[in-house]
């Protein structure tokens, strides 16, 4: 199996950087010609950083030669998400009103990558304000699918998941509020985690819904995506939702196998909206989950049906009030002729900075928080969003995780659904209850369409169970090969 180097896996580059059997730089020109040849199709990069991570993979070569350790990460060419916060580096979170903003620092997540000698290349397209499930939503272009140009990659998180199947970096990270890492892994064929909350730092993270957002890793295989979790993971005096609990070493739990694991498949979830090819395929990866040795159990969820509105009133009120501070005061576009009084600016610069969904958003939002309709709507969101997390918390006294799609449908087409806000939530159904009730959930791929299109298996663990998580889609992946399928060379600049 001789792949090529833009398809190495990040534990592999960094174990033959470490050992100077190559170059950091060698890895780094690999992933920047490989951007150069796919990303005009893709689309998934809004700034290349081209010269620092050149620079970057010149010092870890260097340190090398000195014998120095540059890290666990040493070499490893990672892109982001363009809501971490980049020192030096332009930070959009897909919006034109960030136009021209160079934040004068690193977020958490983004030292301690630094830290551990990873290359950053670059910031990644998504959804304004990581709001859309489809990269539709990005005030500057949307992303394709590399598995189909004609296709989305999935959302918020699209360009990273589209960037990590085709090979433009070798690891990256999202953010997912409510599936915004695990939906477009799945559509796009990758393994995406989504930690806990509070495992993973949000400070330097831009904020959509504060008390949903979480960091996490998309990769090619179980273990990156477990290396990139660890490196990121555990606790940040600066965050104050931070969790003081040590991260395991996942090592054990990737080599554990799956037998004795139960694993419950919520009947609330079997929807009628639900592609029968997706079904088949988890059906199937469940089966081979049994086959591995472990039990797969009916539970219920009896309040997963009010996930979609209870989010969508949680997410936009607590975006309304996150997106107040983009006013043309402190960051930057400023709209309007000087002279016209505050008010007149306020209102000049959002209506030109924000796009169609995050307007949309801020005004269910405020409308939601408005004296006289907190408790009917937001309250009451907030209380069926406590009746969710303890289904999960009573599921969880019978099973170790829940199996169920990452997304009802494969990658939809292009301008399909963006006329329709309604029909793209909809996409969320198996991925908001995680992040509702602050628990991990993992993407691995299990399957194709009969157009060979990726279909993604979504496990949830208990809050910190993210080893659960690691050792079930190991084993998963280690019993079968989706992950290994690659989207066709046509699509990416190279021979069909
Ligand atoms: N698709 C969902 C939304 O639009 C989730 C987004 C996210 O996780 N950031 O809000």
């Amino acid at each position: 199996m001789s792949e090529p180097l833009h398809y190495v896996s990040a534990g592999e580059l960094a174990r033959r950087v470490r050992s100077r059997e190559l170059g950091a730089v060698e890895v780094v020109r690999a992933a920047l010609d490989r951007i150069a040849a796919a990303d005009p199709r893709l689309g998934a990069f809004l700034h290349i950083d081209a010269e620092g991570a050149e620079r970057r993979a010149r010092e870890i070569d260097g340190l090398l030669a000195r014998r120095d350790d540059p890290g666990p990460l040493a070499g490893v060419p990672i892109a982001l998400k363009d809501v971490l916060v980049t020192r030096g580096l332009p930070t959009t979170a897909g919006s034109r009103i960030l136009a021209g903003w160079i934040p004068p620092y690193d977020g958490t997540v983004v030292e301690r990558l630094r830290a551990a000698g990873a290359v950053i290349l670059g910031k990644l397209n998504l959804d304004e304000f990581a709001m859309g499930s489809s990269n539709e939503n990005s005030a500057f272009h949307p992303t394709r699918n590399p598995w189909d140009l004609e296709r989305v990659p999935g959302g918020s998180s699209g360009a990273a998941a589209a960037a990590v199947a085709a090979g433009l970096c070798a690891g990256a990270f999202g953010t997912d509020t409510g599936g915004s890492i695990r939906q477009p892994a799945s559509l796009c064929g990758v393994v995406g985690l989504k930690p806990t909350y509070g495992r993973v730092s949000r400070w330097g993270v831009i904020a959509f819904a504060s008390s949903l957002d979480q960091v996490g890793p998309l990769a090619r295989t179980v273990a990156d995506a477990a290396l990139l979790f660890e490196t990121i993971a555990g606790f940040d005096p600066r965050d104050s939702t931070s969790i003081a609990e040590p991260v395991p070493r996942l090592g054990d739990a990737l080599r554990r196998g799956a037998s004795g694991l139960t694993i419950g498949r919520p009947r609330e979830l079997e929807l009628p909206g639900v592609d029968p090819e997706v079904t088949a395929a988890v059906d199937a990866a469940l089966d081979v989950l049994v086959h591995l040795g472990a039990t797969v159990t009916d539970v219920s969820l009896p309040h997963a049906k009010y996930s979609l509105p209870a989010y969508y009133l949680v997410a936009p009120a607590e975006a309304s009030s996150n997106l107040a501070r983009y006013d043309g005061v402190r960051y930057g576009l400023r709209a309007g002729p000087p002279g016209q009084g505050l008010h007149d600016m306020y209102s000049r610069t959002r209506g030109a900075g924000f796009g169609t969904e995050v307007k949309r958003r801020i005004m269910l939002g405020t409308f939601a928080l408005r004296s006289g309709y907190y408790d009917a709507y937001y309250r009451k969101a907030q209380q069926v969003r406590a009746l969710i997390a303890r289904d999960y918390e009573r599921a969880f006294a019978e099973v170790d995780l829940i199996a169920t799609p990452t997304s009802p449908t494969a990658a939809f087409r292009l301008g399909e659904k963006v006329q329709d806000p309604m029909s793209m939530y909809l996409a969320d159904v198996f991925t908001l209850g995680a992040p509702l009730a602050g628990l991990p959930g993992i993407s691995v791929p299990c399957g194709f369409t009969p157009e060979g299109l990726p279909v993604g298996l979504q496990l949830i663990a208990p809050p910190l169970g993210e080893a659960t998580l690691f050792r079930a889609a190991a084993a998963y992946e280690r019993a079968t090969d989706h992950g290994a399928r690659r989207p066709p060379e046509s699509n990416l600049g190279g021979a069909p």
